[in-house]
């Protein structure tokens, strides 16, 4: 609640400024960031009271798709750093902007987000978004190529495919190569369809509540396991990542393509519990670029993973 008050006033107090914050005759004419060093002061000649306080960001346009992000790296003058910087958005509908300054796509279009300072709102920066849709007219969103279902995105009821049977393929290979070093794997789940997922998810929210099921189930629509390419192995329980299983799939699950697709410590933004037994197939190539970022897949994507209701 405290949030949502400052933020309003916030908006209020930006939104109140926006000539002077979104004006681009005001400055802001270098938001490339190849020149940090330079003197190209984001206060136009008119604003003569702090001549030596300015805002600069890093790119002066972005383009990010519906539900994703994008975190433009804002630098601050000598005599501004210590002020606080107010966000505002001059259409939520398109994107809008956190306190930290993240950029959010929420419909398609153009808009303006402008970032200034608290003190004084004439030192002011912008940048023009542009946000597009990622999802095709079959209702299915790759990113990057990367066919992605999470909270944000889901998939048509009538997306059917059974497992893929190239991730199976590779699950196979998996299994052979951990024997090999003495560790044993098994499927608990894989494919799932819509159906089967709106039963489960209702029976735990019978059981728990949604605020609870949420955190460990999906809502029908956005199981990976809808899309073929995840399984559950061995133990749905979290300990399981502690056994030489569990550490073993961890450090080797990419030399197969998968990924842990729900990692501790990131519960935030993949929106679920840790789950050391869920592994999403990627494809080796990508699987390895992940696992190398140290990234959940969200982060690896910038997508966000948020319910709209
Ligand atoms: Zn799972």
């Amino acid at each position: 609640m405290k949030r949502s008050i400052s933020l309003i006033v916030a908006l209020l107090c930006c939104g109140s400024l926006l000539m002077s914050c979104s004006d681009p005759a005001a400055g802001n004419e270098s938001t490339t960031g190849k020149d940090e060093a330079s003197t190209n002061q984001t206060t136009g000649p008119e604003n003569e009271t702090d001549p030596a306080a300015s805002i600069t960001l890093d790119t002066n346009t972005a383009d990010i798709p519906i539900g994703g992000y994008v975190d433009p790296a804002v630098t601050v003058s000598a005599d501004g750093t210590d002020q606080k910087l107010l966000w505002a958005t001059d259409n939520a509908a398109v994107a809008v902007v956190d306190d930290s300054g993240r950029i959010i796509g929420k419909g398609e279009g153009q808009c303006v987000i402008t970032a200034c300072l608290e003190s004084d709102p004439k030192v002011a920066a912008s940048i023009t978004v542009n946000v597009t849709n990622p999802t095709s007219a079959d209702g299915l969103t790759y990113i990057n190529g990367i066919l992605i279902v999470n909270k944000t995105y889901a998939l048509p009821s009538t997306y059917s495919p059974d497992v893929d049977s190239e991730a199976n393929t590779a699950l196979a290979k998996m299994f052979q190569a951990a024997k090999a070093d003495g560790i044993s794997l098994t499927i608990v789940s894989g494919y799932r369809s819509y159906e089967r997922q709106n039963t489960l998810y209702n029976n735990y929210v019978a059981r728990d509540g949604v605020e609870a099921a949420d955190t460990y189930s999906a809502r029908a629509g956005h199981s990976e396991h809808q899309t073929g390419l995840a399984f559950d192995l061995n133990s749905l329980e979290e300990s399981f990542g502690e056994t030489k299983e569990g550490i073993w799939l961890r450090e080797h699950c990419w030399e197969y393509g998968f990924i842990i697709r729900y990692p501790k410590g990131k519960e935030d933004i993949t929106g679920y519990m840790y789950e050391p037994w869920h592994v999403r197939y990627l494809g080796k190539s990508t699987a390895k670029s992940v696992f190398e970022s140290g990234l959940c897949l969200e982060e690896y994507l910038n997508v966000t993973s948020v319910y709209a209701q």
